[in-house]
């Protein structure tokens, strides 16, 4: 048994870690997530780790307890634990997913299923988001069991699957929270490894989908006066839902202590529109978006106060939007001089994703936060509008949810991905400190 102070000489081993990532990397093109045409088997990348894991299980007499939890087959996750006995509270890193987003090799410059290292840099689709953390947590365990580490905290590490898709449920993580199999981790810190830059990330935001469907009337584009141009409409519309969607939700004071980069924003990012031509004034359109909501503000608030806005609009003929020109309208009156009016319908599409703000008193985030000032002479904590799946619900849950990564967010999700080794061998030494940190907190 070596004393916890051996986690303060924590060094990665590189040889044994981009063997391991080599592996999972070459997994890559079967778990990426995109269903129907990509569903991942998580299990291709369990195997290398059930394999990595083996002579340091408990079957094998070692002190790790395996455990690879599946909901949906060759679709599992996987938990590992290093307990020590009479040890106290407990210090789990999860959040680290084993599937990735699409990678399209033509636009690469390298082929993305494959690890290839230039130097510091690892490239492949997965080393930064989130393989690369899966490898790492995998290594800090193995040094745990290679060096018989005495703790007087447990440890826990959950490696999950579907992340990077959260239309299709029980599968992961959703899953592992509604069996029970997370209450445990109540006792401490959850450390959530999916995010990037090395430095602590003590905000994300919400995200929220949502459609506005606008109706209007089809006509001949040389008779405008006669039918209603749903594309004017819906842009009318949509720019009118941002106004107030601004004065409602503005930048909110708590977001400086946070270091969130933006305030909240609501904006379209995508359109559909009625097939016809360009001679038609077009008889419905859709346009689609995204809402960002800072954690300081509620997501059902948000969600109930479009509504209104929309209902507002329909109940008084949208007297508030603009028109453009001396034809365009949201009402005109039929050959039998009825009124043909405008409709706008608003949805929102999947549950959204609850923000986070993490609390910044607790031990798990001073831990975290002093063994990154020790390892890179630094800590600045920061705050982003990317969204992170069921972090909020967790927190909401009584969870210390805590959130740290170590690639890059360049290329989150971006072609050319890659993490490095210099800055996974400093991740490997802030995650040792901060096991050091609560286990000299139960000596
Ligand atoms: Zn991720």
């Amino acid at each position: 048994m070596a004393s916890h102070d051996v986690l303060l000489d924590a060094e990665l081993n590189e040889e044994r870690y981009i063997d391991l990532l080599t592996k999972l990397i070459g997994e890559s093109e079967h778990v990426q997530n995109n269903p129907p045409k990509f569903v991942p088997q998580e299990d291709k990348v369990i195997q290398h780790l059930l394999e990595a894991l083996r002579p340091y299980s408990t079957e094998n007499g070692g002190p790790l307890q395996v455990e690879h939890v599946t909901y949906v087959p060759g679709r599992g996750n996987l938990i590992i634990k290093y307990m020590s006995e009479g040890a106290k509270g407990i210090v789990s890193f999860v959040g680290s997913h084993l599937d990735v987003v699409p990678a399209n090799p033509e636009t690469w410059d390298r082929n993305p299923f494959k690890l290839v290292r230039e130097d510091d840099k690892l490239y492949g689709r997965g080393t930064t988001d989130c393989l690369g953390h899966v490898a790492l947590i995998t290594e800090l365990f193995i040094q745990l069991a290679e060096k018989k580490v005495q703790l007087n905290t447990n440890m826990v590490a959950i490696f999950i699957a579907c992340e990077e898709n959260s239309t299709i449920p029980d599968v992961g993580v959703d899953k592992l929270l509604k069996d029970g199999r997370l209450d445990e981790l109540k006792g401490g810190p959850v450390y959530w490894v999916d995010s990037a830059d090395s430095q602590p990330c003590v905000g994300t935001a919400a995200a929220i989908v949502w459609n506005l469907h606008a109706k209007g009337h089809l006509f001949h584009s040389g008779l405008p006066h006669n039918g209603i141009n749903s594309f004017e409409f819906a842009n009318e519309a949509v720019a009118y839902l941002q106004k107030r969607f601004y004065e409602d939700f503005p930048a909110h004071e708590k977001e400086d202590l946070y270091q969130f980069a933006t305030p909240s924003t609501m904006k379209p990012t995508q359109v559909r529109i009625a097939e016809g031509s360009f001679n038609q004034l077009p008889p419905w359109t859709k346009i689609i978006g995204d809402i960002r909501l800072t954690p300081f503000y509620n997501v059902e608030d948000v969600m109930s106060k479009i509504k209104t806005y929309v209902d507002e609009l329909n109940a008084t003929d949208f007297a508030a939007l603009p028109t453009r020109g001396p034809c365009s309208k949201y009402v005109v009156k039929s050959p039998e001089g009825e009124d043909i009016k405008g409709v706008l319908t608003l949805e929102f599409e999947g549950e959204p994703f609850k923000g986070i703000a993490c609390d910044l008193e607790s031990d798990g985030h001073h831990m975290l936060r002093n063994a990154t000032k020790e390892v890179l002479g630094k800590a600045e904590p920061f705050s982003i509008c990317g969204s992170l799946p069921l972090v909020g619900d967790l927190q909401e849950a009584g969870f210390d949810v805590q959130v740290c990564g170590y690639g890059h967010s360049s290329v989150y999700h971006g072609d050319n991905e890659y993490c490095s080794v210099s800055a996974m061998k400093n991740a490997i030494k802030i995650m040792s400190r901060v096991i050091h940190g609560f286990s000299s907190k139960y000596a």
